[in-house]
């Protein structure tokens, strides 16, 4: 079989879906993408969800590893109407030690960092310095799975050391409490407990990626990107039909290629007994992370925060200490709600004023709660920005509320809130969905899974998909 005489159908259109039809369309390969939803996009979705005239990104907010993505770069989707837009400063985290400074701050400039890092800024360099030189070079060796040919195996290996250790444990490379806050707290998108093996590893790339490429957002809003790539693909003959849930294999026809954008269990349900009974086994044992509970918040003249840092970045963690992220964390992986959670915040607009309608802001939030939490932790969340902004309440003019229940029945892949679809344990990090030496192939011929339950795992880059789709293309007709 030809690949300009395949046909291929992609159940699923978020990043990886999209990323997948995209590359399979350029091979010459005629591609269709069933989306259950009414629009596209899975994780980047974008639109006025308080009030009319604010774009609020519904799930992905910042794009660390969408800027560098090697797929996103080689397919030019500035083409096709993307453009990032950087904030003045990446990542604040504000802090309420009055013996320490009232935030630290991660900006894309690494000696612009660590200049606000004291008697640390040294050190961040000596930690991350090396490894944010060859992040852009080391692309496709670490947007993929882990047992490979690396092209750089040296510089590869530098990067991969601390990646293997605790993120608490490497936090003890700094000595103040600001510095092991600011680290912990990238860390944290983990959502693993700080104290588990390769809890650095995450961490490390999101670091990495900072002071390569920043963390931008799309102008516009986040479903930009997945605007870009649907456009890519019908500029290369693909198709994407929305509304069509594929709950049975009957309805996929005889396509040459398949390739599931689905969480592994969804994948197992649908194939059945046309899986190999030692994938279906590892499909559905596959595990699940902490979820999420997501606030989006609008905002008249946006929080007032306490420190300057934090009024000019993009993204805001807020916890303090990495003692209570640590504390905060842990509960969370135990199944607790911890009383103060960790909160992640963006400000879009800051980078993209035409999210915004005057002087109302559009303010996206989350908090990691324990998995499947049925509690409404909508209000330790604006308790935590309180903490750093007070005042915030009084500002606050609509708001919208997302439980775990609700994000998953918003899309299947996030299985009780669990938004990076798969636990980031050591295992799951090292070898996702199954161990096997080609993770994207499901042991059915010519099908393939793609979301992030594959290497390299959550966020936006497309790379799972790309990466299934590549080995679709190589497998066909072979
Ligand atoms: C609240 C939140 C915040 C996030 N923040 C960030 C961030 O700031 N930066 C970042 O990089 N990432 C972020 N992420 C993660 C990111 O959005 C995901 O990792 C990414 O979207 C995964 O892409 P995917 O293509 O694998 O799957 P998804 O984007 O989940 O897309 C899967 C698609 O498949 C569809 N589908 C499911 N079942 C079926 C079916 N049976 N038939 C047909 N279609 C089906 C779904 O409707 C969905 O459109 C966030 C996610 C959430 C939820």
């Amino acid at each position: 079989m030809s690949r300009a005489g395949a046909s291929a159908i992609v159940v699923g259109s978020g990043p990886n879906g999209l990323a997948a039809a995209l590359e399979l369309a350029r091979a010459g390969v005629s591609v269709t993408v069933l989306e259950a939803a009414a629009t596209i996009g899975g994780g980047t979705r974008t639109s006025e969800l308080t009030v009319p005239g604010l774009l609020h990104d519904h799930c992905s907010a910042a794009h660390p590893m969408g800027v560098g993505s090697p797929f996103f770069v080689a397919a030019e989707l500035e083409r096709y109407g993307l453009r990032w837009c950087w904030p003045e400063v990446d990542l604040a985290h504000p802090l309420d030690d009055p013996a320490g400074p009232d935030a630290v701050a991660v900006y894309r400039s690494i000696e612009e960092t660590a200049a606000g890092l004291g008697a640390d800024g040294e050190r961040w360099k000596r930690v991350f310095g090396a490894p944010s030189r060859s992040f852009s070079d080391l692309g496709e060796d670490l947007m993929g799975p882990l047992m490979h040919l690396p092209r750089r195996p040296l510089a590869l290996a530098r990067f991969g050391a601390p990646t293997l250790l605790p993120a608490a444990l490497l936090a003890r490379a700094f000595k103040t409490p600001a510095a092991r806050a600011l680290w912990g707290g990238v860390a944290a998108h983990s959502f693993r407990a700080l104290g588990a093996p390769m809890s650095s590893a995450i961490g490390c790339a999101l670091v990495c990626a900072a002071h390569a490429g920043g963390w931008p957002v799309a102008e516009g809003g986040s479903r930009a990107i997945s605007d870009a790539l649907a456009a890519a693909l019908g500029a290369h003959g693909g198709v994407i039909e929305t509304g069509v849930e594929v709950r049975d294999f009957s309805l996929l026809g005889d396509a040459e290629i398949v390739i599931f954008d689905l969480a592994p269990a969804a994948v197992a349900e649908i194939a059945a007994e046309r899986l190999p009974a030692r994938v279906a086994r590892a499909y559905r044992r596959y595990r699940h992370g902490p979820g999420t509970f997501k606030v989006d918040l609008a905002v008249e003249g946006g929080v007032p925060w306490r420190s300057e840092a934090a009024r000019r970045a993009g993204t805001v963690h807020l916890i303090g200490s990495l003692a209570e992220l640590v504390q905060a964390e842990n509960e969370v992986n135990r199944g607790r709600m911890p009383e103060r959670p960790f909160v992640l915040l963006s400000q879009q607009y800051l980078a993209d004023p035409s999210r915004s309608r005057g002087d109302l802001h559009p303010i996206w939030a989350y908090a990691h709660v324990p998995h499947g939490y049925d509690g409404d932790a909508s209000e330790a969340l604006i308790d935590q920005i309180e903490r750093f902004a007070p005042g915030l309440r009084e500002r606050i003019v609509a708001r919208a509320e997302r439980s775990p229940a609700d994000l998953s029945s918003y899309n299947a892949n996030y299985i009780g809130g669990d938004i990076a679809t798969g636990a980031n344990s050591a295992r799951q990090l090292a070898f996702r969905p199954r161990m096997a030496r080609d993770p994207y192939y499901t042991g059915i011929p010519g099908v393939y899974i793609c979301s992030a339950a594959t290497p390299p795992g959550a966020g936006v880059h497309g790379m799972c998909g790309f990466q299934a789709a590549t080995r679709a293309l190589g497998r066909l007709g072979s």
